[in-house]
């Protein structure tokens, strides 16, 4: 409870304040992350903060919750292209059920790597009929997901292209155009699907074209679409790069440079009046180490995937910081086993008659050998060897497919509900997720990328984009390459992103 009770005696703030007294949250200890819940209540009393926040963040990381997906093979097809008109249909055909929102302002003054974060939970509710998936119920349900609250709260809006003039309207769809006109870095997670539902709900009819679709994301977003899925996994090369998991990796990781006394993230929050205390959740970021299980067998589903089909009611563990501290394990493990065969290699090296040349020590080895086994043949050897104390496959990346997609949350209710036999107490407290996740998720996201760009360095030249290695580039589950967000020369942008684009800049 260190972020809200230490200055309860706050005086109220102009709404566009935004923020009163900050209050440095660094260290080990306990990070309470606060997500300032938006309704309909409280949408006109918070517009000034929301868009200051977004005007001046460096970066604003988004998540949305959804009413489902429908059909989840075709969202998996190989072909990319008739993977988006699959998402597109399913934006079409579903709602956002509330978005989060995180804006991380960078405060130079107080170091190189130190943000200014601002985390909101807009509830909102689709006025047009939409498909809404059973299953999708069920689990938003168990996960405290409040439909009471979303139908008498939710701040309404309308999808496809705007009606009349609305860019002067406090609506969520002029809060989208207000996310454009900021022109700052859009970060996501596993973002293609968010893309695609933000466009449809919040901005225009979608094009029915890739090409055209990330042509016009292009010029909506000129300083960069990001991607953490990319980068935790092919940027950062984690084991697995689930949300949850990517973000604690980097906690972890920001934790070590931080006490190395090497650059590392350092977060503030807003400490807000009390009068505001009503529509703010502190969200604890760190899992207490008193919860966690005794040492016990990890759950293999939830460790690759961030997920399991028994939920609450696994025997094994979820808990994130095992599941790495054992992925960091293997890693190490690893680790030694190369040096072990480096050494071998060498004393093989160094064996009467097998010396490569006379400077084996440094550098390749060469061609020219005097003795009976060849230089590769030594490397075939060691490796022989090598695999006789390496159990298991060769599995560096956790295989995440179809079940990284956050559709698959959803999904997870199937097998959730079911019995578990011999009734096992579960290790697992359910976590208390359910309320405001949009909000938190968007804060997770925001935090690996922020990291990600602690471990990149300074920027090279201020004319290069934002990390330039995750510039643009969106996750595709199952594809070994992202999507790259570029207007090609034969793509052309779709008409009524033309006008949008008028709109946000003719009247800014
Ligand atoms: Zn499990």
């Amino acid at each position: 409870m260190a972020a809200d009770s230490d200055d309860g005696a706050a005086s109220a703030p102009e709404a566009s304040d935004g923020c009163i007294n900050k209050c440095p949250k660094s260290g080990d200890e306990l990070i309470q992350v606060p997500v300032v819940d938006v309704q309909s209540d409280n949408f006109k009393e918070m517009w000034p903060s929301l868009l200051l926040a977004i005007k001046t963040a460096s970066f604003v990381a988004v998540d949305t919750e959804l009413s489902g997906l429908g059909d989840r093979k075709s969202l998996l097809n190989q072909c990319i292209e008739e993977r988006y008109k699959a998402v597109c249909h399913a934006a079409r055909t579903r709602s956002i059920l509330s978005l989060g929102l995180a804006c991380f302002k960078l405060q130079p003054d107080k170091g190189e790597h130190s943000y200014l974060v601002q985390v909101f939970n807009l509830t909102l509710l689709c006025m047009e009929e939409y498909v809404i998936e059973p299953k999708s119920v069920q689990f938003l349900v168990q996960h405290g997901f409040n439909f009471n609250r979303q139908y008498a709260q939710g701040i309404p809006y309308h999808k496809g292209n705007d009606k009349g003039n609305e860019s002067q309207s406090q609506s969520v769809r002029t809060l989208f155009l207000e996310i454009i006109r900021a022109r700052r870095p859009l970060v996501l997670h596993n973002g293609l699907i968010d893309l695609v539902f933000l466009y449809q709900n919040f901005y225009a009819h979608l094009p029915e074209s890739l090409g055209t679709f990330t042509a016009d994301l292009c010029e909506m977003f000129p300083s960069g679409i990001y991607d953490t899925k990319y980068a935790a996994e092919f940027h950062a090369r984690f084991t697995a790069s689930y949300l949850e998991y990517a973000f604690r990796k980097c906690e972890r990781e920001n934790g070590k440079q931080r006490a190395g006394g090497n650059p590392h993230l350092t977060l503030e929050f807003c400490s807000y009046p009390s009068s505001m205390r009503a529509h703010i959740d502190y969200r604890c970021c760190m899992t207490p180490a008193t919860h966690r299980p005794h040492p016990t067998s990890i759950c293999d589903n939830f460790s690759a995937y961030g997920w399991c089909p028994m939920g609450p009611q696994c025997p094994r563990s979820h808990d994130i910081d095992l599941i790495i501290d054992t992925d960091e394990a293997v890693i190490e493990d690893k680790r030694r086993r190369r040096r072990r065969r480096e050494k071998r290699r060498r004393a093989l090296l160094s064996l009467p008659g097998t010396q490569t040349s006379g400077e084996a020590e440094d550098g390749p080895p060469t061609k020219q050998v005097h003795g009976d086994l060849k230089a590769e043949e030594i490397d075939q050897k060691v490796a022989e060897v090598d695999k006789k104390d390496q159990p298991g496959s060769d599995q560096d990346h956790k295989n995440d497919l179809e079940k990284e997609l956050k559709a698959t949350r959803y999904e997870t209710t199937d097998m959730a509900t079911s019995e578990v036999p011999g009734g096992q107490a579960s290790l697992n407290p359910v976590p208390g997720d359910g309320l405001h996740r949009a909000g938190f998720d968007a804060f997770m996201t925001g935090y690996v990328m922020a990291y990600v760009g602690v471990i990149q360095g300074p920027q090279s030249c201020s004319s290069e984009p934002w990390l330039p290695e995750c510039h643009n580039k969106v996750y595709l589950s199952g594809k070994a390459v992202p999507l790259t967000v570029a207007k090609s020369q034969f793509s052309r942008s779709s008409k009524a992103h033309n006008q949008k684009m008028k709109l946000a800049w003719g009247s800014s």
